[in-house]
This record gives structure tokens, C-alpha cells and sequence, in this order.
């Protein structure tokens, strides 16, 4: 069995000080497929001296020496991506299209940023002004386990357009993908200690970044539990902190939408990454008067969504990623059916057929109001809430109710229309008529769901300070 014991520090992987051994559980069978060495502070610290040691002349790189390093981290990782994809359906069970698409996404961030960053004035002046935009400094970038190599590849793409140096500390959870990952950016010949990964436990390794004077900033994506403590603790250090948080994102089905087009896109926004998206829309809103319409077109759409072996392009929905999951998803559905809604698709238990891993049946429920905790909550699964609305006015009020505010759609006919109420959503970003992409376009959260933005010069201006020199 594979154990994984060195970390990436100065440019080179390096054996853990930490000794503490995690397994690595495969989600299909819940087998235990590799080990990993948890680091320790005294391994977080090393990584961080090294990153402030590369700050002293990598912070002042120029544009082109940045664009440089972005084109060659873009390659080393094309160069894998293959076994990345492979890694992510193994160690966490994404399907395998999903999972291609969010490697290529978090690979083309690399060259998204170096577009971004060309287009960016990084200095203006007038009079006896000069205004400059500076790398805020060392960065810690702490990612989810749910779409790790994105995440990574993202954050490190805007810090080193900006001319941050990086402590990265990957979910433990995706310990593997992080091992393919490192190996390949290993290949873009780096300046030492401009990337340095060190994998461990949230509280020791992530804490260790958020209280350590040394770093400057943090770019968190997870929990909203974690985010508020990180906010706490980095304000000791005044730390800048950008946190991509959960959703409880709406989808409102406006009344002249196509039905049958409609619910496959509701569903797709639904089950993405198996429902364990922070996009992913699992609230559904549709009109009263075309309620049973609805509820037909999602039984029969349900069909496409096929449960089972990650691996297989053919299916739609993997296992949750771990044991955890998959008991947060079956009390989340337990709570359902108790607060009175109807389930109409799915249901408690594994899907028939799938006895060992870590499966569930995708669930939609209706009868839902908004006031119910599946209404309320980020389940992180497959499960659907329809809830019935009787006005527009309503459905947008009832989208706002949410402590929430990510992501969004809206599924019409009528273009103006849905442009309309798009615009009274409060979510960072909204989607018409379906999932769609733009890496230069920002991505972050209203509310709860987050502060600050990510990808193309709204990610890169995450990464840096204002300067002004005035001469007299
Ligand atoms: P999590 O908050 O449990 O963990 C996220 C990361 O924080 C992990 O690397 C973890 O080890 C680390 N961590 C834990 N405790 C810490 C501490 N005290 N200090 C510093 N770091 C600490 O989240 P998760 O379960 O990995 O991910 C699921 C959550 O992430 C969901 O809520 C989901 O919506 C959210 N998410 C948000 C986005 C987004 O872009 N907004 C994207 C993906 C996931």
C-alpha cells in the first residue's frame, strides 16, 4: 500500500517532521487504498520561512517573469491530467466527467490569470502621484477536499500573478491528488520556495498558517464553521482573508420555461459533483400553476441520473467522498420526511444493487417550504428541494431567504425577463438557463457564503496591496 511521507518545501519534497498516519479510504468500497503523514507545526513553519525567504525576490518580479511561471505551471499540469482525473475518481469518487472538467478548469486557471494580469494596470500616476499594486506578501491558501486540484491550481494561479509566495495546506482528504499534483507542477522548475504544500490537520497545519506573523494573507474554501475561526484567529495577526464558503443555491424556473429542457438543466445544477458542490442549485422554484408539469418532468429526467462506479462515463452520480458524508446526506433525508416534505424520487438507504461504499440514493423532495432545515441547510448531496411560488416577486424573495448567497439561476423563455430577475438575486453569481464558465468572470459569495472574489483580476486583486509614492 502507497504511503505518502514527504511534504513540498524550498522546491523539494522533504519527509515529514509530523508522524501522525492517516488512512486513505476509498469511497466505492470504503477499502483503505494509501497512507498519508500528517505534518506538524514544526513542518508548517518551515514551509513558511521558506516562502518568506522566495518573497524577498519574487515579490518583485515583473509581469513578464510572472506570465513566464504562469505558462509553465500550465503545462507541467496539462501534462498530467490524466492522472489526475484518474486520482480524483479514486480517492473521492467523482464521476469522471465531472472530474476531467474540473481538473482542465483548474488548469486553464494558470492561463486565465496570465491573460488577466496582462490586461491589468498595475501601476497609474498623475502628477507627483505614483499608485502601484503590490503582492500582498506570503499567502496560505487552505482548500476543500471536494474539488482540491481546482482549488489549488486556482488560488495558486491569482497569488503568483499578484508575486505571492505560497504555503499551501490541501484538504487531508485529498491527499493523493495533492501527491500527482505536486509531482507535476515539480516540473515548471519553480524559484525554490515560491510553492511550498504541506498536508496535514486542519487545526494544526491551517491554524499554524492563520496565527503565524509571517504569513500575510489567507484564501480559504470550505466550511463556514472553519471560516468564521479563521476570520477569529487571523485578526491577531490582521491577516487579509478571502473566504469561499457554502450555498444553498436557488434555481427559479420562471413560468414560460421549456419544461423539458428546463428540469435536465435544474437537475444537472442539482447533482453536480454528486451534490457535493457549494454551487451546486438545490433549492428548486418553481410556479404554482405548473407544479405537476414539473413533478413529471423530474421523474422521468431522474432516469439519466444513474448511480454507481465513478469510473464509468456512463454514470451521473458517485459515492459521497467519505463514511461522514454519507451519514450527513441520510440525516439530512431522515429530517426531510420528518418536517412533512414528500419525497418523490430516492429516498433513506443505499441505491439498489450498491451494497458496500459510501452511495446514496439522489433524492428529490416537493412539498418543501423554505422554512424546512432541507430548505435551510447545505446538505453537501444529491438532494432536491422544489418548493411552489405564486408571483415572481415571491420566487426572488423566497431565492433571498437564505443565510446564503453563491450561486443562483434562472431558467426562462423570455430573455429580458430572466436578466430581470437575475438581477434581484443576491448571490456573486447567477447562471441563465443552465451551467455555463468564463475564467475571467469572479466567483464569491454574498452573506454567508463568503468574502471577497476569485479568478481573473478580481483573484489577482486578492493578492495585493495599494502603494502610493508623492513627491514633493
Ligand atoms: P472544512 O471547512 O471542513 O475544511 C476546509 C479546509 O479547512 C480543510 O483543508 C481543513 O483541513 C481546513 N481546516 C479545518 N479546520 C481548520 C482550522 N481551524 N484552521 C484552518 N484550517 C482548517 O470544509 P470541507 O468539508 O473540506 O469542504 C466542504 C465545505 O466547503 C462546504 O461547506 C462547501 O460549500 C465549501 N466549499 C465552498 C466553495 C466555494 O467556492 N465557495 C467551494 C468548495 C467547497
Amino acid at each position: 500500500m502507497k504511503t505518502i511521507i514527504t511534504h513540498y518545501i524550498d522546491g523539494a519534497f522533504v519527509e515529514s517532521h509530523g508522524r501522525e498516519l492517516m488512512d486513505i479510504v476509498r469511497p466505492t468500497d470504503s477499502q483503505v487504498i494509501a497512507r498519508v503523514t500528517l505534518a506538524d507545526e514544526q513542518d508548517t513553519q518551515r514551509a513558511i520561512a521558506a516562502a518568506k525567504r522566495a518573497f524577498a525576490t519574487y515579490g518583485r518580479s515583473t509581469k513578464e517573469e510572472r506570465a513566464k511561471i504562469l505558462r509553465r505551471l500550465h503545462a507541467a499540469a496539462s501534462a498530467r491530467l490524466d492522472d489526475l482525473t484518474a486520482a480524483m475518481v479514486e480517492e473521492y469518487g467523482g464521476v469522471v466527467q465531472f472530474a476531467g472538467l474540473i481538473v482542465q478548469s483548474g488548469i486553464n486557471a494558470f492561463l486565465a490569470a496570465e491573460k488577466a494580469l496582462e490586461e491589468m494596470p498595475l501601476t497609474r500616476s498623475w502628477d507627483k502621484t505614483t499608485v502601484t499594486l503590490e503582492p500582498v506578501g506570503v499567502a496560505g491558501l487552505i482548500t476543500a477536499w471536494n474539488a482540491n486540484a481546482l482549488f489549488i491550481c486556482l488560488k495558486l494561479a491569482s497569488a503568483v500573478a499578484a508575486g505571492c509566495t505560497v504555503v499551501i495546506k490541501p484538504s487531508e482528504l485529498s491527499s493523493l491528488q495533492t501527491q500527482v499534483l505536486i509531482e507535476a507542477l515539480h516540473e515548471a522548475n519553480l524559484p525554490k520556495g515560491l510553492l511550498n504544500v504541506v498536508t496535514g490537520r486542519g487545526d494544526v497545519v491551517g491554524a499554524e498558517l492563520v496565527r503565524n506573523p509571517n504569513v500575510d494573507k489567507i484564501s480559504f474554501t470550505g466550511s463556514v464553521a472553519v471560516g468564521e475561526t479563521i476570520m477569529r484567529d487571523g485578526a491577531a495577526t490582521m491577516k487579509r482573508i478571502t473566504l469561499e464558503l457554502g450555498g444553498k443555491s436557488p434555481t427559479i424556473l420562471l413560468d414560460d420555461a421549456d419544461v423539458a429542457q428546463a428540469i435536465p438543466a435544474a437537475l444537472t445544477l442539482a447533482f453536480l459533483n454528486s451534490g457535493q458542490a457549494c454551487a451546486a442549485g438545490t433549492r428548486l422554484l418553481v410556479p404554482r400553476t405548473r407544479f405537476e408539469d414539473v413533478k413529471q418532468a423530474i421523474a422521468d429526467a431522474m432516469r439519466a441520473f444513474t448511480v454507481g462506479d465513478p469510473a464509468d462515463p456512463k454514470i451521473a452520480v458517485g459515492p459521497m467522498a467519505s463514511q461522514k458524508q454519507y451519514k450527513r446526506v441520510q440525516s439530512y433525508i431522515r429530517k426531510g420526511i420528518e418536517e412533512g416534505a414528500e419525497v418523490l424520487v430516492g429516498g433513506e438507504g443505499r441505491p439498489e444493487g450498491l451494497k458496500a461504499g459510501f452511495f446514496v440514493k439522489p433524492t428529490v423532495f416537493v412539498n418543501v417550504n423554505n422554512d424546512m432545515t432541507i430548505a435551510r441547510e447545505e446538505i453537501f448531496g444529491p438532494v432536491l428541494s422544489v418548493i411552489a411560488y405564486d408571483s415572481e416577486d415571491e420566487a426572488v424573495s423566497i431565492a433571498n431567504d437564505s443565510k446564503y448567497g453563491l450561486h443562483a439561476a434562472v431558467l426562462g423563455t423570455d430573455i429580458k425577463r430572466a436578466r430581470r430577475v437575475a438581477s434581484q438575486l443576491r448571490a456573486g453569481r447567477v447562471v441563465i438557463n443552465g451551467m455555463t464558465d468564463d475564467p475571467q468572470a469572479p466567483w464569491g459569495g454574498f452573506k454567508y457564503s463568503g468574502i471577497g472574489r476569485e479568478y481573473g483580476r478580481y483573484g489577482i486583486e486578492a493578492f495585493l496591496e495599494t502603494r502610493a509614492i508623492l513627491e514633493t
